[in-house]
């Protein structure tokens, strides 16, 4: 048994304890949390902290399997020349070399308070680390296609790969890769077994300015890459709506949909998608978008219409640390206005209800295992993250 305390407690963005400390039995299990306020005694066991106590973290969204290309594509480039540089890069380093730069990520971001994760796989590369790993893991079988010919091809590969992932005893969801990237067959495919499935859905959304050009007319910077590079989209035509709109009716209405990245997502875009699902996340990974496009989505408009938000890393080929805290301090700093209560509840419950975990995951409540971090240098007078603001991860 455990007891943890610190000058306050955040259980939740709506419940906060001054001088209090969570109880754990040794599964990490929480079994008391207790309230000193102004009246701060000592007791037996308790292990006392200078700073706040949150819970474990949900990363919503990373790619393991690219944790070998840190600082291998140029930034600031766009979307187009970071897509580029993933495909001649990804199968550039040996295996094993591949396999250790993913479990370093993984330990990282244990490291780093991350407890729960949704992750991106192409393969079934990252199955055993997951398996073993102290972090829980929905994995996202990603899918691409443009060619509607090749999409029964394609989905069967991925069925198979989730099916691998099952075996094991870990949760997936076969889920289309981009607005852009599927042909409507295979978009098909992906909706026809979410509806059987119930699954989570995660697509990348709206990351550059050329993609909603791409649905217009079939033109723009983004199509004119894919047709340079050879990838056919001879059988995929423009819908004349935007992007997030075109992909969105062809996936389930009851589906969770976690929108990925949202960086040219306007006001218009959010309302026409809530017509259609009620059941959408979108997911900021600020700095992955400052490390592609060098631009953050308007974040503000997406806090007014009170959506659920999560927080991503992406992947360390376009970030140089997969820490939430570190995404958090970067919308700070450029949306100072939104409180840090709400920033954690991005960062933790809303996450949890995402995979459906909240039951164990996203708050410091008696009987769940949400993991328990230490934010150390918190700036109490405002209440708020400091630069220097930092994770110990205490269970
Ligand atoms: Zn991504």
């Amino acid at each position: 048994m455990r007891r943890l305390g610190a000058n306050y407690v955040v259980c939740s963005p709506d419940r906060i304890l001054k001088n209090a400390y969570v109880e754990l039995n040794d599964q990490g299990v929480i079994t008391d949390i207790v309230e000193f306020g102004d009246n701060f005694r000592e007791i037996s066991k308790l292990e006392f902290f200078n700073g706040i106590l949150v819970p474990g973290f949900v990363n919503a969204h990373c790619h393991l399997e690219l944790s070998h290309l840190k600082k291998e594509i140029q930034p600031q480039k766009g979307l187009p020349s970071f897509i580029d540089g993933v495909r001649n890069l990804r199968f550039s380093q040996e295996e094993s070399q591949i396999q250790l730069a993913m479990q370093q990520a993984d330990r990282q971001m244990r490291m780093e308070g991350i407890v729960l994760v949704g992750d991106i796989s192409n393969t079934s590369d990252t199955v055993e680390l997951k398996t073993k790993s102290s972090i829980s893991y929905h994995t996202f079988v990603e899918v691409f296609g443009a060619d509607r010919y090749r999409a029964a091809e394609v989905f069967e590969r991925a069925t198979e790969t989730k099916a691998i992932f099952e075996s094991s005893g870990l949760k997936a969801s076969i889920v289309p890769h981009a607005t852009y990237s599927v042909s409507e067959r295979l978009f098909e495919k992906i909706t026809d077994l979410s509806y059987a499935e119930n699954a989570i859905i995660s697509i990348h959304n709206q990351e550059t300015a050329s993609e909603n050009q791409m649905f217009i007319d079939k033109t723009g910077e983004l199509f004119d890459y894919f047709k340079s590079s050879g990838i056919d989209y001879s059988s995929w035509y423009p819908t004349g709506r935007n992007a997030l709109q075109s992909a969105l009716v062809q996936l389930p209405k009851c589906s969770k949909v976690n929108l990925v990245h949202n960086t040219y997502t306007e006001l218009s875009d959010i309302e026409k998608a809530l017509e259609y699902n009620s059941h959408l996340y979108w997911t900021f990974c600020p700095n992955a978008n400052l490390y592609i496009e060098n631009r953050l989505p308007h974040i503000p408009i997406f806090v007014e219409k009170n959506l659920k938000i999560c927080i991503g890393t992406d992947s360390l080929a376009s970030n140089d640390r997969l820490s939430i805290l570190n995404e958090l301090k970067t919308i700070q700093v450029h949306y100072p206005e939104i409180p840090f209560t709400t920033l954690l509840a991005w960062a933790t419950i809303n996450g949890a209800e995402l995979f459906d975990l909240q039951n164990i995951f996203g708050t410091l409540e008696i009987g769940k295992k949400p993991g328990v971090n230490l934010i150390e240098n918190f700036d109490f007078v405002n209440f708020k993250l400091k630069n220097e603001s930092q994770i110990k991860v205490l269970f």
